[in-house]
């Protein structure tokens, strides 16, 4: 890897400017930092329009942005600072610092320190890996997902959720029923989900593959059992192909389920709307396709999208159709589930969040083997299952995708905030590290119990009014004063509305989801695969790490990896190194110290998931390549 910053030194401004803008469109790039940090900067960087009074700098030139980026990065967050990307828009970088008050003046008397800093940055020449190594950035907005993510329309979502509403009572056992009204029931809503994915395959020119997963569901054995009788059950899915052979056996995948419930989950009759569980998540899935499939992105590999059935009768639906995945070699990479992100509205609700939504993952996978479970337990993988890397990726393209603002997150019961200013985006996942909720379950269980990752999105808060309860409302109760007492104010009697009625559901909030998902699949979907047979050395007792992997299969001739890492208690990585070349590097910091992650990455800057490195005694690179 070579010295970037020796190397630029001894150019001159201009020749680098003027070379950076014939092969580039020009960035403008407004650098704000804090008035003592700032300083130094702008010594350093004399003569280029760094206004004082104004603590920004204007650079004409996208590779002083990435210089900036990386050095704001590596700096601020030594002292403490929560540096993030202000909006960005096409060939326009804001690139906005926030100071941690607390650590103000301690970083006052640390300024002279920074100065001299980045006076040998800029000066003297650099080693290559203190330099390489860098806090994560996000990846550059691909201006083609960009584009797609606007056309998610919270007005077509609101009518899909409608449609399905329309169906009454979309209980899996009604398919057994003879006694509907036409136009009710689940297969009526079946053969709706599949004729609407067939019209967006009509106007993407036949570009989906639309099938029907459609098999009879034996009765369960058991006190418990939710299908009493042989049941038929029918999954609607849509395959876009890869573009690329070598690439389109991957796969990543969105789903929803269309069954919904009342109070009873064994009646087919009364009322069961399911707006939010689970018709916001089919609306998802749909959304996804539409945007996706008329963004004109060709992808490399393969995105399916999915409406499930059975889910509230015990996952059924899903639980086929991940095990027809496996048995038919789906190489599924990826596994959205999205249940309940309908972003409950009730008057009077201080719970809600708008701008969050939880993303779960399993910790230790539930397919680890006992040899699996031995090596978790010894090396600390439990935060780190092929599912959590899945949700950690999420992070990392919401972090592309969704703007950060200046605002406090907004202060629920049980989120955990600090006294920092952060940077909170409009919208981002916060991620869960757990299967599930509490004693629930949902269809991403389905493709872990097959061994495929997968993570729920479910909204911040969920109304349990307004689930799996019948269309009613309980009449106005005015609540005792004893029964209450930490009430000093009369508790006021209105009625309660129940059941998963439409008029509860946030189009707009499902939107954000339906984003978040689609700049997912997309961007995991163009990414090369991750890398495979990533593993760490431990053959010898020393304080660096040895890491090693074999390309994935199709990897592009101008893909490359990288190494991430974070600290052993951090939530998502931290930092990260490119690796220019070959397929093995060998870093100065302990492996006993830190989680190392290996990813793919293609020269636009999209990147796979990362993959957690097993440990082995081998220390010869290369090793040969493992046996399938
Ligand atoms: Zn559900």
């Amino acid at each position: 890897m070579g010295c970037p910053i020796g190397h630029f030194a001894h150019r001159t401004p201009s020749t680098f400017a003027q070379r950076s803008l014939t092969a580039h469109p020009p960035w403008i790039v407004s650098v704000a930092f804090p008035r003592y940090v700032k300083r130094s900067i702008s010594h350093s960087f004399a003569g280029y329009s760094c206004n004082s009074l104004a603590s920004t700098c204007r650079i004409v030139d996208n590779t002083w942005m990435q210089f900036l980026r990386r050095t704001a990065h590596n700096l601020f967050r030594r002292n403490r600072l929560v540096p993030s990307l202000g909006r960005v828009q096409p060939a326009t970088t804001q690139h906005r610092v926030s100071l941690d008050p607390a650590h103000r003046r301690s970083l006052r008397r640390r300024t002279c320190a920074i100065g001299c800093i980045l006076g040998a940055l800029i000066t003297g020449p650099l080693c290559s890996s203190a330099f390489a190594q860098q806090a994560i950035v996000p990846a550059p907005p691909d201006p083609a997902i960009a584009a797609a993510l606007a056309q998610v329309s919270p007005d077509r979502i609101h009518a899909d959720i409608a449609t399905l509403v329309t169906f009454n009572n979309r209980s899996t056992l009604s398919s057994n029923d003879t006694d509907l009204p036409p136009g009710t029931g689940v297969l009526a809503a079946a053969d709706w989900i599949f004729a609407e994915f067939t019209r967006i395959s009509t106007a993407c020119h036949n570009c989906l593959d639309v099938k029907r997963d459609d098999f009879i569901e034996p009765p369960g054995s058991g006190p418990t059992s939710r299908i009493l009788k042989p049941t038929r059950i029918v999954n609607v899915y849509a395959v876009l192909h890869g573009t690329d052979p070598a690439q389109a056996a991957r796969r990543v995948l969105v789903t929803g389920h269309y069954d919904s419930r009342s109070t009873d989950v064994m009646d087919t009759h009364a009322a069961a709307p399911g707006a939010n569980d689970d018709a916001s998540g089919v609306a998802v899935s749909l959304e996804c396709a539409r945007v996706l499939t008329s963004s004109g992105i060709k992808f490399p590999a393969s995105i399916v999208f999915v409406a499930v059935a059975g889910e509230e009768q015990g996952l059924n639906g899903s639980r086929h159709l991940a095990r027809l995945a496996k048995a038919e070699g789906w190489q599924l990479e990826a596994v959205l589930n999205n249940d309940i992100v309908g972003g409950d509205t009730t008057p009077g609700d201080a719970l809600q969040d708008k701008s969050a939504v939880r993303v779960f993952s399993e910790g230790v996978p539930a397919t680890a083997t006992l040899d699996e479970l031995h090596q978790i337990q010894t090396v600390g993988a439990e935060n780190d299952s092929p599912s959590r890397e899945l949700a950690r990726a999420v992070v990392d393209v919401s972090t592309t995708y969704f703007h950060p603002t200046e605002q406090h997150a907004p202060v629920t019961p049980g989120r955990s905030h600090s006294m920092l200013v952060r940077l909170v985006p409009a919208f981002h996942p916060v991620l869960i590290f757990r299967r599930d909720r509490f004693l629930r379950g949902g269809d991403h269980t389905s493709f872990n119990l097959e061994g495929f990752p997968a993570v729920r999105f479910t909204e911040w808060s969920e109304n349990f009014n307004h689930q799996h309860q019948n269309v009613r409302v309980a009449p106005a109760t005015p609540i005792e004063a004893t029964e209450r007492p930490d009430f000093h104010d009369p508790v006021p009697a209105v009625p309660t509305q129940y059941g998963d009625l439409i008029q509860f559901v946030d189009p707009a909030y499902v939107a954000n989801v339906a984003r978040l998902n689609a700049a997912t699949l997309a961007v995991l979907a163009l990414a090369p695969g991750p890398p495979r047979n990533v593993r760490v050395s431990t053959a010898n007792l020393d304080n660096n790490t040895q890491l090693f992997w074999d390309p994935p299969a199709g990897f592009p001739a101008n893909a490359s990896c990288e190494i991430v890492w974070r600290d052993t208690s951090a939530a998502t990585w931290t930092n990260s190194q490119a690796v220019a070349g070959g397929t093995s590097i060998t870093l100065s910091i302990s492996k006993d110290n830190i989680i190392f992650g290996v990813r793919s990455v293609d020269p636009a800057g999209h990147r796979s998931v990362a993959v957690y490195p097993t440990a082995t005694r081998a220390a010869t690179f290369p090793m040969p390549p493992a046996a399938k």
